[in-house]
């Protein structure tokens, strides 16, 4: 049993300069942590037939690792060439720097968030987008939630709780992540009422379906799919008569919601929040942090007495906004007072409109740069051209022509193994695998270097 007395005590390796270096950047608790569970580890090794010395000899760098290894955030910036610009797994939009630096000040400071500084009184958290969303959308006022899905759920409470809501069976949508919209009614305390067919719904399915029990009549633009072929939907002006005349509320969900035609920017023009309002909707709902470009939000517009009936529902607390988020937000609404400059400064949508001879032409510039490095893991890098898509639902079957790297290796499982290499790097890189081969859509790379830097491991 020679071996074990070749291993320090926890005390000796706390001592010895290697190990005593990661106090100062770990902490001592940390530290004594990783010292034990890695001596454990070294004598079981003995135990095993290990030599002693070299169990020793290799403590100080297995503890540097572990705590090297624990301190490293999975929250580091990383690469998004994965060709999908709104991706949810991936946090959806990155923030205009106006809303960043914004972000930051309402960190670091107090503010006035509940405070009017005219009055010295107490003021409503909301007021600093208010003004904004009706400037934005025509609608009367606004208020701002958590997210879209929590809009939705507050409204469906306000509106219908106890009683029934009615929807189309064509837009009884789950979204993912378990928001299916049938779930989320019978949380609300509604009662679903489901009129027409999966693909066609008239008229009078709405106007026979309404009776003295009716809550409200609920819109939801298809945001992940599409129906196509023999279909027929009411279309909002047709429903808001329908729900007028009933005297019950008209509720559109739109998700992604664009405040800005897209079409200006060569996309597909998608209804925006003020042709919603303009259409005749009581009511409807947004999200912040998909084609809009902010952090995560929920919105909802509309006609002015029945925001007010939902902030008087006690789950706005529940689902009210931070002044982060809200100092974000309103950074990201003033960008779009100037629409002329809203591609340059908005990167969602600077990354939307990107010409793909530009992203073509980078992607020639990296290609024997970014092969000479894997030339190293044995693998290949060549132009190619792909498609991106918006993501988030939004624009679900469209496609936007990309141009990228095509990384190929040896054997089958070369673009997985590729892929979880570059997951592992300091700065991840994100692709998609297509076709046998790791693809990285260039399109949300901003300088040549940030890819080269990942790669080399900077
Ligand atoms: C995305 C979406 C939601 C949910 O919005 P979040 O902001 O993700 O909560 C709700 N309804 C529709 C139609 C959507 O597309």
């Amino acid at each position: 049993m020679q071996g074990f007395r070749a291993l320090p005590s926890v005390d000796q390796l706390l001592q010895s300069d290697a190990v005593a270096a990661l106090i100062d950047e770990h902490g001592r608790q940390a530290v004594t942590a990783a010292a034990r569970t890695r001596l454990d580890a070294a004598r079981q090794a003995i135990r095993d037939g290990a030599d002693g010395a070299a169990q020793a000899a290799a403590l100080p760098h297995l503890i540097g690792a572990d705590l090297a290894a624990a301190a490293a955030t999975a929250l580091r910036p990383m690469l998004n060439l994965t060709g999908t610009v709104l991706h949810t797994n991936l946090g959806r939009a990155i923030l205009a720097s106006e809303a960043v630096t914004a972000a930051a000040t309402a960190m670091a400071a107090p503010l006035a968030l509940e405070f009017d500084l005219a009055t010295g009184g107490r003021g409503q958290r909301d007021d600093h987008l208010r003004g904004l969303l009706r400037e934005l959308t025509g609608a009367e006022d606004a208020t701002i939630l958590n997210n879209n899905a929590a809009a939705v759920l507050i409204a469906l409470n306000t509106f219908g709780q106890g009683r029934g809501s009615i929807v189309s069976r064509g837009e009884l949508i789950e979204i993912g992540g378990a928001f299916r919209m049938p779930d989320i009614m019978s949380r609300a305390g509604t009662r679903l009422v489901e009129v027409g067919t999966t693909n066609r719904t008239h008229p009078r399915d709405y106007q026979s379906a309404i009776d003295a029990d009716t809550g409200l009549i609920l819109k939801v633009h298809t945001s992940n799919y599409r129906i196509e072929g023999f279909t027929a939907e009411v279309e909002a002006p047709a429903l808001s008569r329908i729900a007028r005349e009933a005297g019950v509320v008209l509720l559109n969900d739109l998700g992604a919601g664009s405040l800005v035609d897209l079409s200006r920017w060569g996309l597909r023009r998608e209804p925006t929040v003020a042709e919603a309002v303009a259409e005749g909707a009581d009511l409807v709902t947004f999200s912040g942090d998909k084609l809009l470009g902010g952090p995560q939000a929920g919105f909802i517009v509309g006609r002015r007495e029945l925001i007010a009936e939902i902030n008087r529902n006690p789950l706005k607390r529940a689902l009210r906004l931070d002044k982060i988020r809200i100092a974000a937000l309103e950074a990201t609404l003033r960008l779009y007072r100037d629409p002329d400059r809203l591609a340059e400064r908005l990167p969602v949508l600077r990354m939307l409109s990107r010409p793909k001879a530009e992203i073509a032409a980078q992607a020639a510039r990296l290609q024997p740069k970014v092969a000479a490095i894997l030339a190293d893991w044995g693998f290949d890098a060549q132009v190619c051209e792909c498609q991106s898509q918006v993501g988030s639902g939004a624009l679900p079957t469209d496609t936007i022509p990309s141009a990228g790297l095509r990384l190929t290796g040896q054997g089958g499982d070369a673009p997985d193994r590729l892929a979880a290499r570059l997951r592992a790097l300091r700065h991840p890189v994100i692709g998609h695998i297509h076709d046998g081969a790791l693809i990285l859509d260039l399109r949300c790379l901003g300088a040549d270097d940030d890819l080269i830097g990942a790669l080399s491991g900077r």
